[in-house]
């Protein structure tokens, strides 16, 4: 739900027609990114799709709010640039979008120090905050010279591969805790959403592990593969806000044929050999082919009546098993504002500031929106400037008035920003936000995952997951092949 000013539900569900009975080729379950992908190839492809979603709106965690007058972002607000999987499906699908970079200053860290917060660039040369020269300069300034001091011999110490430690105890024991606890938890929090503790880098990192284990060195694999580019700085975005994505998707999905119903909840999903069936507030649907594009939450309770077995279900990162805990679905809190204080047209913190889980902070990460993109700056009046925070603890107390906010951006930029500057507010929370379900391979006849909670967080993810999905179940409808044999491809 999304709050502005503190007051007022964005989303209403409003009356509701109830849903056609007549059946469908596909029925996509929830029109976030990954259900409108699926449904836009397949009814390009000419199948009969019905999309439905709870919400008042399609986008799903791709929200737009409006800040000051201005559209800006309530969920992603970018995507990651390793892949092309955003560019493709653009220009794929002829959507009318601009991609655009950030402005190339670059986020900071906020670390805790004995003396309270030091505020400095991210480093360029590290992966996952695992510095490839820890007496580089912009090294020195987070860790300190006598943190960089313990870190240098690292290369000299045997490295013993036999069983994994977590990712903190690898860095903690090898570099010193200056470099486990100021870089590498802080962005393993920020980027994963987990402490470094609970992750393993070979699982978040496989390459930069493969690296570890044949050099025997966190340093010297660093060293390899460290791009120069600072963490972070891998992403693009949308002139106008990524929320414009599912909105023209969903729009070339409907031009191609798609049906798509929003301010419909499905609750439940019930199979036959032949047909699976939908039930919804609004009636019920059947379909030959039935896709779950719904948060990983809301896929679990949905999946919950069927006989799928925990035994063959696969890490919703996108991982193989292990004996890795499965990570609880999680939410996201956020508060955006705008402030009017000249202090921030120095913009101290570049783009934003990804903050130490030792400061006594409510906030997790800063992003500055004005100072990141040019289209935020172009659309926002003169004097004002927009940013973004997002909560340590989802269920974040601390983090809703304007006093948070000014507190809050005082400390993390260092600019004395009082509640009276803080001229709007929009408070958001996602509650089925972060992947951490199991999917099933042995799913239900006919019945299939798309988004999140099959292919991990992230649209770099979601779009090649959902697109390749789309492709199997079109050559299976296309042959008519029973909904069981798609199966033999797991999700993944
Ligand atoms: C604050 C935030 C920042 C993020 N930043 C980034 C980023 O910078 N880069 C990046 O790549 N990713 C980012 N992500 C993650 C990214 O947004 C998601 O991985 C992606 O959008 C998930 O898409 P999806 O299609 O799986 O599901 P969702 O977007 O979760 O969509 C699910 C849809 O299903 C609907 N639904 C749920 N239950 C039902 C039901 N019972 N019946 C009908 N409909 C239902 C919902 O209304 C929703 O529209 C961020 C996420 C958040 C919350």
């Amino acid at each position: 739900m999304a709050r502005h000013g503190g007051v007022g539900a964005v989303i209403a569900s409003g009356d509701v027609a109830p849903v056609s009975a007549v059946g469908a080729d596909v029925i996509v379950v929830g029109a976030g990114v990954g259900g409108l992908v699926v449904a836009h190839d397949l009814a390009r492809a000419g199948r009969d799709v019905v999309v439905i979603d709870a919400a008042a709106e399609v986008g799903g965690l791709l929200r737009r709010g409006t800040l000051a007058g201005v559209d800006i972002d309530l969920g992603a607000e970018s995507f990651a640039t390793r892949t092309d999987a955003v560019a493709a499906l653009v220009a794929d699908a002829e959507l009318p979008l601009e991609l655009v970079a950030p402005r190339p200053q670059g986020a900071w860290l906020a670390v805790a120090t004995d003396d309270g917060v030091r505020r400095a660039r991210l480093p360029r040369r590290t992966v996952l905050g695992i510095p490839a020269d820890p007496e580089a300069d912009d090294v020195v300034a987070i860790i300190g010279a006598d943190g960089a001091a313990r870190a240098r011999d690292e290369r000299r110490v045997p490295l013993t591969a036999d069983a994994e430690p977590s990712l903190y105890d690898l860095v903690a024991e090898r570099l010193g805790e200056r470099v486990a606890d100021r870089l590498v938890d802080t962005l393993c929090r920020s980027v994963y959403s987990r402490p470094a503790a609970d992750a393993r880098l070979s699982q978040l990192h496989p390459g930069m592990w493969r690296e570890v284990v044949s050099r025997g060195s966190l340093l010297e694999a660093a060293d390899a593969i460290a791009t120069g580019q600072r963490a972070g700085a891998a992403v693009g975005g949308i002139a106008g806000g990524m929320w414009r994505l599912p909105a023209a998707l969903a729009e070339a999905a409907e031009a191609h044929g798609a049906k798509i119903r929003t301010g419909v909840a499905v609750h439940a999903v019930r199979s036959d050999a032949a047909t699976v069936t939908v039930e919804t507030t609004s009636g019920s649907l059947s379909a030959r082919q039935v896709v779950i594009a719904t948060g990983p939450k809301e896929v679990a309770r949905l999946l919950a009546g069927h006989d799928v077995s925990a035994r063959s279900a696969r890490s919703a990162t996108g991982g193989e098993r292990s004996d890795e805990p499965a990570q609880t679905p999680a939410g996201v809190y956020l508060v955006a504002a705008a402030i009017a204080h000249p202090g921030l047209a120095a913009e101290p913190i570049g783009s934003g500031v990804i903050v130490d889980a030792a400061l006594p902070t409510a906030a997790k990460a800063l992003t500055h929106i004005t100072a990141k993109w040019d289209w935020a700056r172009a659309a926002t009046p003169d004097g004002i400037h927009l940013v973004r925070l997002s909560a340590r603890d989802a269920a974040a107390g601390g983090l809703s008035t304007a006093a948070d906010v000014a507190r809050e951006v005082s400390i993390l930029t260092g600019i004395d920003v009082a509640a009276a500057d803080v001229v709007d507010l929009v408070v958001q929370e996602w509650t089925d936000a972060v992947a951490g379900a199991r999917v099933p391979d042995d799913l239900p006849a006919g019945v299939h995952v798309a988004g999140a909670a099959a292919a991990g967080t992230g649209l770099a993810s979601v779009i090649p997951h959902a697109r390749d999905l789309a492709g199997r179940l079109d050559r299976a409808l296309a042959a008519s092949l029973p909904s069981s044999s798609l199966h033999t491809h797991p999700v993944s």
